[in-house]
């Protein structure tokens, strides 16, 4: 069970072994050429020196001013190659994507890094062993998984993200302090189970609405039974909200949708003021900001990409990347024609594009490219690198000029 690890102990002593590195092996200029060549573009770079705006034809395309791959990705995926270069022929593991983008793990695949393999939604670690190398992700690993890896005797090279240790730090001030923390994030999301690892009691909610009902819980507006039923996969073993949700604080997966964080934030601000009154509430809330600076940027650019007169955008990253998905539902909100993709090759052939809409399935949009001038707008998720976003220019100038 989480609560019963000593998480903090844990991390500590795991930082001091000789089989775990978080800092790279100092092999940057070694493997620059192959990242460059891999994932970087000329286009793009000469996209970003002009104003983001390209012209071709009948098509004007305006990238957002922040999208594509974040310092995190980036250092996660240098550090995975010198990783490769590091250990030349031992066996290397990755436990997860290392980041989510389809053609990254590819390339790791290509040189040999294994995937653990998932049975039936669980993990299967029976074929890694002692002297393995094993690849923590940018979005991290359970304390279990850790653990587990440790106990065997593996190499661990821990790519977690800064960012994402910042709020596994912050859920662990929160169980210090016997403070229930309110995970803002997708419950089934690998950073927020390895978040909700290193938590002692953890509520995790979805968004706004599902906030929206844990206040009313605590404002006694709810049933006991509905509201075990609705939230049994997203708690703390033995979960109690009538004791748990008298201390509570705010942490969040770092890709959610800022906006709505902040907004859960202050519910719960309002929730226990009202509970509790002013006198009282530094006992019962406590707020962090654990949005990543990147996610947000990102989404400011979108937010100031849509305010342009745009027909359509492209939104480029994972299928299950969970800050593109929020890129998109930016553009939905406002009423764009925007179609999420995660590789170039959704585009055509001919006039068609294969792209999932928001909570649905993927489908085919046959024509995609209307007649006339065109204003595409483009932004990439964090995982996304800029050789993929060259592609799906390539592809759109292809369409256009056909
Ligand atoms: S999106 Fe943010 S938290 Fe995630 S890897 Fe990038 S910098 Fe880190």
């Amino acid at each position: 069970m989480p609560t019963a690890v000593d998480t903090r102990a844990f991390k500590r002593s795991l930082h001091h072994s000789d089989r775990y590195n978080r800092r790279g092996f100092g092999l940057g200029e070694e493997v620059a050429g192959s990242l460059e060549q891999a994932y970087q573009s000329n286009l793009i770079a000469s996209l970003r020196e002009n104003g983001h705006q390209l012209q071709h034809g009948r098509l004007s395309v305006k990238l957002a001013e922040a999208f594509g791959f974040c310092w995190g990705v980036e250092r996660a995926v240098a550090m995975a190659y010198e990783t490769r270069r590091h250990y030349p022929t031992e066996r290397i593991w990755i436990t997860n994507e290392i980041i989510h983008n389809p053609s990254v793990n590819d390339h790791l695949r290509e040189m040999n890094v294994l995937f653990i393999p998932v049975e039936g939604g669980v993990k299967d670690f029976s074929q890694v062993a002692s002297g393995d190398v094993v690849i923590l992700p940018a979005f991290g690993a359970t304390v279990q998984e850790m653990q587990l890896l440790n106990e065997r005797g593996c190499h661990i090279v821990d790519t977690t993200c800064p960012w994402v240790s910042k709020v596994w730090n912050t859920v662990e001030k929160h169980k210090k302090h016997t403070i229930t923390s309110i995970i803002h994030g997708k419950v089934k999301h690998e950073e927020t189970l390895a978040t909700s690892s290193f938590a002692g009691t953890y509520l995790v909610v979805l968004d706004l609405a599902e906030a929206q009902l844990v206040c009313d819980y605590i404002l006694g507006k709810g049933e006991r039974e509905a509201f075990m039923a609705r939230f049994a996969k997203a708690c703390s073993p033995g979960f109690d909200p009538d004791r748990d949700l008298m201390r509570v604080g705010v942490a969040n997966q770092t890709t959610m949708l800022k906006s709505e964080t902040e907004e859960i934030g202050r519910l719960f601000e309002r929730t226990m003021l009202q509970r509790f009154g002013p006198t009282e509430l530094n006992d019962h809330f406590v707020a962090f900001n654990t949005i990543c600076d990147a996610t947000q940027e990102r989404q400011d650019a979108m937010f100031a990409l849509v305010d342009e007169p745009l027909d359509l955008m492209v939104v480029i990253g994972g299928y299950n990347s969970s800050n593109t998905t929020h890129l998109q539902e930016i553009a939905v909100s406002r009423g764009i024609r925007s179609f999420h993709i995660d590789t170039p090759e959704r585009i055509g052939p001919g006039n068609r594009i294969e792209h999932k809409p928001l909570d649905g399935e993927l489908e085919v949009v046959e024509p995609f490219l209307n007649e006339g001038p065109l204003r595409v707008g483009i932004t990439s998720g964090a995982s996304t690198p800029d050789r993929v976003v060259e592609d799906v220019i390539s592809r759109l100038i292809d369409l256009a000029d056909g």
